[in-house]
This record gives structure tokens, sequence and C-alpha cells, in this order.
């Protein structure tokens, strides 16, 4: 029977979590491991039945939780942030097992991360204001209503780091969730619900749904009573939601993939340089920010090669949970299938691997740069989700924006340059939601967050947040007040 598995030692259920229970029906698919294919367990595989379960519970919660004080909200977020800071190994380990990043940054980065995302949004909740301005005489006053049930949609690059970015917003404007996670990766979702519960947040407030987006996605996505829907994955999987979206015109935020640029200048510090390009193997590559085409000034483009062909040759691949380890391997043999195909495609159509270029036995791929590649190659063009990189030269700065635009994407763009006012240009001409100068990754939940063109619609973060999830309404108050007199 579908209960709880014991995973790197911790115990974790692998049904659904709707309405303050644990359910399954019987069905069920297999999670595997990525560090070395093996089985993990059987999880609760929903469909129509458990998606209408898990919206009617988030409906029947929300005038409760709506109406829950704001400073009860935060205190209830902050509680879920201690649940996941006293629980950082465990979930480090359990997430590690499930998708293969590396458990030094699980543990160091990633999960300290997912219990900043509850305080900082708990905090923020409570600076919310209410916006007052006089019209002749009349009273604006702006408030942010929550907006219903919201159904969360994540991938599983960083599964609970993405899950929460989205969970921690919509609780704190006093909205409910029904949370999907990745059925690559639908362990930490499980634990988050077992931490918010503890915490005392209220049975329906957070729900959780496993199973294939294909199979229970398009119910939770064409529901009427879900006022919001937000999304982190693939640019194909974004069009099928929004489509099914339209029949309610329900509100999307979708972050989406991208194929970003690191634009190297004669000028850059060629050694900070070479840093920040050898950075974007990180996750294996599986990373929506990564700048996988790296653009270099032609004068130093040979001198650039050089000194990265070295560093990432150095790398060391393996378990992710060795310290030692910097590349993990790749999430599922079919994404693997997919990395493979793009380099051997590439190759044929002329493309020169000076690092890389293969597969490693078991479900890792060689850390690879392609150069000799076309601008409207396929290789440049889409987005490989594996440690594949290229390079291509410019002479000048006009070309290496026209390069760096030059795609259907405009998630994130990083420079390096030892030059502020070539950075300001640069900047002002390129179509990315984020610009890194002479750094890379670093982002403040108060910044926006989100893709131009098809990386994407909306911003997550701060403010864009809150706004997303709420209901702004604006109340106008006659000059007098309640009478004519
Ligand atoms: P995916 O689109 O295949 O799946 C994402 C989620 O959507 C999964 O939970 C999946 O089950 C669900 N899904 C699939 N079909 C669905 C449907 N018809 N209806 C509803 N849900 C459905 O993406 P993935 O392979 O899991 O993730 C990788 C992609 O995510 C890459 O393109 C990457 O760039 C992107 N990504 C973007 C960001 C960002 O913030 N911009 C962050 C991480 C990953």
């Amino acid at each position: 029977m579908l209960e709880k598995i014991t995973v790197a030692g911790v115990s974790v259920d692998t049904r659904h979590w709707i309405g303050g229970k644990r359910v399954a029906s019987g069905a069920t698919f297999t999670d595997s491991s990525p560090i070395d294919g093996s089985a993990i367990g059987e999880i609760a595989r929903g469909g129509p039945a458990e998606a209408e379960a898990a919206v009617a519970a988030a409906r029947a919660a929300f005038p409760a939780w709506a109406a829950t004080p704001r400073a009860e909200r935060a205190r209830i977020l902050h509680a879920i942030a201690d649940g996941v800071e006293k629980r950082i190994e465990e979930l480090a380990v359990v997430e590690t097992t499930d998708n293969g990043a590396l458990l030094r940054s699980h543990r160091r980065g990633v999960m300290p991360r997912v219990a900043h995302n509850f305080r900082f949004f708990a905090d923020w909740l409570l600076t919310l204001g209410h916006e007052d301005f006089e019209t002749r005489g009349h009273t604006n006053h702006v408030s942010w209503d929550p907006a219903g049930p919201c159904v969360l949609i994540t991938p599983w690059n960083a599964p609970l780091m993405l899950a929460t970015w989205k969970v921690a917003p919509a609780l704190a404007a006093g909205d409910t969730v029904v949370l999907k996670p990745a059925e690559w990766s639908p362990l930490t979702a499980s634990l988050l619900a077992d931490i918010a519960a503890e915490a005392g947040l209220p049975a329906g407030v957070l729900n959780v749904v496993q199973g294939y987006g294909s199979e229970i996605g398009d119910t939770l996505t064409s529901h009427p009573d879900v006022r919001r829907i937000s999304f982190t994955g693939s640019v194909p999987t974004a069009k099928r939601i929004a489509a099914s979206a339209a029949a309610n015109l329900t509100p999307l935020s979708l972050e989406l993939g991208g194929k970003s640029p690191l634009l190297v200048f004669a000028d850059a510090d060629l050694d900070l340089a070479v840093d920040l390009a050898v950075e974007q193997y990180d996750n294996a590559g599986q990373v929506c920010l990564a700048a996988t085409r790296i653009l270099v000034e032609e004068s130093v483009a040979e001198e650039f090669t050089r000194r990265f062909a070295d560093k990432a040759r150095a790398l060391t691949q393996g378990d992710p949970r060795d310290e030692a380890t910097d590349i993990g391997p790749n999430i599922h043999p079919r994404q693997l299938e997919k990395i493979d195909g793009f380099v051997r495609r590439a190759v044929e159509a002329g493309a020169r691997a000076v690092v890389g270029g293969e597969r490693g036995d078991g479900q890792f791929y060689a850390p690879t740069l392609l150069t000799d590649v076309a601008q409207d190659s396929e290789i440049v063009q889409e987005e490989v989700f594996g440690p594949v990189l290229t390079l291509q030269t410019f002479a000048d700065e006009d070309e290496a924006v026209r390069l760096a635009n030059d795609t259907r994407f405009g998630l994130a763009a990083t420079l390096a340059t030892g030059d502020p006012e070539r950075a300001e240009r640069v900047t002002a001409r390129l179509v990315a939601g984020t610009v890194w100068v002479n750094c890379f990754f670093v982002r403040d939940l108060q910044a926006p967050f989100g893709g131009s063109r098809q990386s994407g619609v909306g911003r997550e973060g701060g403010t864009w947040s809150f706004d997303f999830y709420c209901d702004l309404k604006n109340t106008v108050t006659a000059p007098n007040g309640w009478s004519h007199s």
C-alpha cells in the first residue's frame, strides 16, 4: 500500500496532501534517482479526480485564510521557515537523491534560501501598505485583496526552491494553494506539506498533488475556481497551460527557459570571465538562467578559450553527495538523450567540441564547449538544459549586442567588462529580465525576476509577487463621506 518510503534515512509520504489529509487512489508512478538510476519508490499518480479534490479543498479553506490577520499569517510563515531550518539536512539529502544536484549546494545555499523565501514574504506582508490619495476631494484607497485558490506548477531542476518562490508569496497574500511538483522530483514538496502542517497552517491552505502534468495538469489549469496560475518550466508546456487557462482568462505568471549570453569584452578581467563561464556548468547545466552562449571579443578569444578549456577539464564530475564534486548527473535518461541529440546534430552541422562532447557513464554528460557554430543553428537557438555551452566571437559592441539579442528568449545576460560606461551602454540595449555585470546568479528577493520574449510572462519577487497574487482594489469615497450634508 502506498504510504511512506525512506529516502536516505528520511521518511517521505508519497501520497497527495489534500485538505489536511494524505490521499491516494492506488495509481502510482516510479520515482528514480539520477545518481545511479535506482528506483526510489512509488509515488501517488494524480489525475482529474485528485485535481478536483485539491481545488475544492483550496476553495473551502480560502475564506478563513484570507480573513486571517496579516500578523497571524506572517507568524505561521515564520514557523514554516523555522521548520525548514530544523530539517535542512533532511531536505538537502532527499533533494539530492531525487534530482541529483549537489548536496553541498542544497545544504549551504538552497535550503537556507527556502527558509528565507518564507521569512522574506512574511516580513514583506507586514510592510505592504494601503495606498491612499485624493482626487478632487475624493479619497482613493488602494488595497491588496487575496485573490483565491492558486495553482502552482514547478520543474525538477530546483524543486523546493522554485516551489517556495511561489508558495510563500501566495500564502502571505492570503491565497490558498494547490502545488504540483514535477514528476521527476516529487519528494521535497511532500516534506514541505508536513512542515507546513506542523507549523500550524490550517488544512486545505496548502495542498500538494503528485503526478504527470499531462494527466493532472489540464484539470488544474482550466478550473473555473482557480484564480491564479504560476508556472515555472518549459516553453511548450507554458503554451499548453496558457491555452487551457484561456477558458477562464485565469491570470498567469510564466517563468520559462532561456538561451542567455555571456558577453566577454577584451577589456574584461579574463580570469573573472573564465570563472563566470565555467560557473554555467552548475547543476549540470540544468539552470534556466545559465549563460549557455559565450560571446567573446575576437582579440581575446584564443586566450579565453585556452584558459576556459583548462578550467573546465579540471572540474570533478561524480556523485553529487561528495563534497569534492563540481558536476553531478543529469536528471533523467530522457534528458540525457536530448542533450546528446543536440550535441550530435551540432557536430554533424560543423561544430567542434573543444571540451567534452560526449556522454559519460550512467546519467552523466561531459561538460562541453562547442565552437564553429552558426548563429541560426539549433545549438545556438534552442535551450539544451545540460552542460553544453557554445562559443562565438564578435568584432565590436554592435555585433555583440546583435548576437546576444538574436534568439526568441530574454531571460538573462551576463557581461564581463572592465569599462563601466560600456557596461551601461550594452545593458541598455540587451533584451533580458536580469543583467549581471562582472558577477552571476546574485538574486535578491526584492528584485523583479523573470524573462522577456518567450522566457516568460510577468515577474516574481517582492512587490511583483504580491501584485500577482492579489486582486488590487481601489475604493473611492466621496469628499463628505457618508451623507449629502
Ligand atoms: P516542463 O515544462 O516539462 O514541466 C514543468 C512542470 O509542468 C512539471 O511539473 C510538469 O509535470 C508540468 N506539466 C507538464 N505538462 C503539463 C500540462 N499539460 N499542464 C500542466 N502542467 C504540466 O519543464 P521541466 O522539464 O520540468 O523544467 C525545465 C524547464 O524549466 C526548462 O525550460 C527551464 O529553463 C525552465 N525553468 C525556468 C525557470 C525560470 O525561473 N525561468 C526556472 C527553472 C526552470
